[in-house]
């Protein structure tokens, strides 16, 4: 080849590829860290993934821990590697390493989703329990931080002993838009309808909430406390960005899983995800979101939009 063809070659792949890197940016680096918990990990953690990927935005990785009682030693996950970290764990402490590098990831401004129980894990661990700022079972008590619920629409801090969480029957129940001007709830509206799911309450920690996102009233008729509890919210830790997701109770099968399969769920997760990675959400809101009065499911994890 001549050196002129050489030379209109090389330009129109540069060209190329700079117009691809345009159209296409690349996506998101998630890690969804499960392989212990008291909930249905098998399942919990496959809709994640398929929530996460079937967005377009990110591409998933997954890290297992070894199962209840095995050699922790074997899970070393590369935190570092990731823009955006879910936690779906709920099992045995990690190795001390990498305890170390959860936190140095966390504290070097990484992205972060508490997701349901991954709130109960590791009630012991101090710098833990202020990294999700609120959690519930394995032995909180007063001990952990006061109980933080709302009253007249404000955030109370209770130091009254008590134990921390607490759920009441698996029902459908509205939530309740905190703070709607947040990059994660911009344009959702205040009030929707939950699909069915527990709602945790009770919850215990050192209530480091940054920005209190969406609550709902734990109704006395279901078993629930009778306040209005913190649902959703971000957390004040550092230059990290965690969201706090305490929705989401995963059912028996990926078919029969009600509470992960409500479009609201799957937004939250979706714009806390790309929040956490990036600090901004370019989604727009679903045309089938859910209202105040009617429920809206994507029983394929989001598949066909
Ligand atoms: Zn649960």
């Amino acid at each position: 080849m001549k050196n002129i063809s050489k030379i209109v070659v090389l330009w129109a792949m540069v060209l190329l590829v700079t117009l691809g890197g345009c159209s296409q940016p690349s996506p998101i680096k998630a890690l969804i860290v499960s392989g212990q918990n008291n909930h249905n990990w098998q399942v919990s953690h496959q809709a994640i993934q398929q929530i996460l990927d079937n967005s377009g935005l990110f591409v998933t990785d997954i890290a297992l821990t070894p199962a209840a009682g095995g050699d922790m030693n074997s899970f070393h996950p590369r935190f570092a590697d990731y823009d955006v970290v879910v936690l779906d764990y709920n099992g045995d402490r990690w190795t001390e390493q990498t305890d170390q590098a959860f936190v140095d990831y966390v504290q070097n401004g990484g992205g972060l989703i508490i997701y349901h129980a991954a709130d109960n894990a590791f009630a012991g661990w101090e710098e833990f329990n202020r990294i999700i700022a609120l959690g519930g079972w394995e032995g909180r008590n007063e001990q952990s931080g006061p109980y933080c619920y709302l009253e007249n629409g404000e955030l109370v801090l209770d130091h009254r002993p008590g134990n921390g969480g607490s759920h009441g029957q698996q029902r459908e129940y509205t939530m309740h838009g905190r703070n709607i001007e947040h990059p994660i709830t911009q344009g959702l509206p205040t009030n929707w309808m939950h699909a069915q799911d527990e709602m945790y309450d009770s919850m215990r920690g050192p209530a480091n909430i940054k920005h209190l996102l969406y609550s709902g009233l734990a109704d006395t008729a279901t078993g629930g406390s009778g306040r209005e509890e913190p649902l959703v919210f971000t957390v004040d830790y550092g230059k990290a960005r965690i969201s706090h997701i305490m929705l989401g109770h995963a059912g028996a099968t990926l078919e029969e899983n009600p509470a992960m399969q409500c479009t609201g769920f799957q937004t939250l997760l979706l714009r806390s995800a790309e929040w956490a990675a990036t600090g901004k959400v370019t989604q727009p809101v679903p045309h089938d979101f859910p209202t105040e009065e009617t429920l809206s499911l994507r029983k394929d994890y989001g598949k066909s939009k």
